[in-house]
């Protein structure tokens, strides 16, 4: 539902810890947006930030009636703090999602809008190189779009690709029907389909401030995007599980042949052991892939909000409305289905 007086375009930026990159996100986005045409509001999330980073958003909140100020209750993770941006954006025509940390650069975002204006629903920044990461991050990274792309099927995740990216009206509210607690915002961005199209740039080294991630997060990470995107892996159970029977049936057949042909020397208590080992630590594997599937069954069974909203500082003006009514901040807590 959009307003009369919404902006055309919401820029949504999820935040966590970022109080020294902030202004400077702040200026180069505004400078970015200056000529394109379109009342803009820009939707700072606070995710339960540890830092001054509130402070900060509510003091480009009082400066500038462009920007709407997001405060979640607690840290909920980056892909529920985009969610909560995008819930809150007033746009009626358009959102941007970005980084706070300036590795998606601000002056992309004309070249998104440009995209859009040629009539597609989702255009996505694609990165050409990824200054500043080291070769080991670089190769996961490829290693794992590869694997996604095999395993995908009719869902493609464009390769290269962040939450970096523009969504028409329509997109977006196809995106927010999809209200899943284990949320691969990649996954869910290819699932809702629309004409899409890539616009390229170069990734910048991080501004200021440290990364989120480290190797057990983004492998957890990598864990999450799969479980939520295919079942695949369920199915290898299936076909080890084949294999080994299909195998175990030769070598009884052969064991039987030689057991007549030439008596039964009862040796081979390694090899036994050997099997045994190697069977019972697949099942374990396979057991381990199905409560995978099972946590996530349970919580997404719970039905819980995905997240709770502290406070919300609507944008004040975007496009002068004839009345000169403004916006009001909603005062309490409210809560988000
Ligand atoms: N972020 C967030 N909540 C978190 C972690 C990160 O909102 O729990 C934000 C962060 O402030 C940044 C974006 O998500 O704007 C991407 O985070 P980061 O730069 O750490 O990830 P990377 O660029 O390495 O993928
Ligand atoms: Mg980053």
């Amino acid at each position: 539902m959009t307003s009369p007086d919404a902006p055309a375009l919401s820029v949504v930026v999820p935040a966590y810890n970022e109080q020294e990159v902030l202004p400077e996100f702040h200026r180069r986005l505004a400078a970015a947006l200056e000529g394109i045409g379109m009342a803009w509001e820009v939707v700072y999330v606070n995710d339960g930030s540890r830092d001054t980073t509130l402070e900060v958003m509510l003091g480009l909140q009082r400066q500038d009636p462009r920007v709407a100020v997001v405060n979640l209750s607690r840290n909920f993770g980056k892909e529920i703090a985009l969610t909560a941006g995008l819930d809150h954006a007033r746009a009626s025509d358009a959102v941007v999602v970005i980084d706070a940390d300036l590795q998606d650069p601000p002056e992309v975002i004309p070249a998104l809008i440009a995209g859009w204006r040629e009539g597609f629903d989702v255009v996505y920044a694609q990165r050409n190189t990824r200054e500043g990461e080291t070769w080991l991050k670089k190769a996961t990274a490829a290693a794992f779009y590869r694997f996604m792309q095999r395993i995908g099927g009719k869902v493609q995740l464009p390769p290269d690709t962040g939450d970096f990216r523009l969504l028409s009206r329509r997109a977006l509210d196809a995106l927010l029907k999809l209200r899943e607690h284990h949320r691969f915002m990649k996954g869910l961005f290819a699932w809702i389909g629309f004409p899409a199209k890539a616009v390229r740039y170069d990734r910048a080294p991080r501004a200021a401030g440290t990364t989120k991630w480290n190797y057990w997060k983004l492998w957890n990470f990598s864990l999450e995007g799969i479980t939520s995107f295919t079942v695949a892996p369920l199915k290898v159970a299936t076909y080890v599980g084949l294999l080994t029977a299909v195998g175990a049936v030769i070598y009884l057949a052969q064991l039987l042949v030689r057991t007549f042909l030439y008596g039964n020397p009862v040796a081979g208590y390694p090899s036994l052991l050997a099997v045994v080992l190697f069977l019972g630590g697949v099942q374990m594997m396979m057991l381990g892939i199905i409560g995978e599937y099972l946590g996530r069954i349970f919580n997404e069974t719970k039905q819980r909000p995905l997240y709770f909203t502290e406070r919300y500082l609507p944008s004040r003006q975007a496009r002068i409305s004839p009345t000169g009514a403004q916006a009001s901040a909603k005062p309490g807590i409210t809560a988000e289905a």
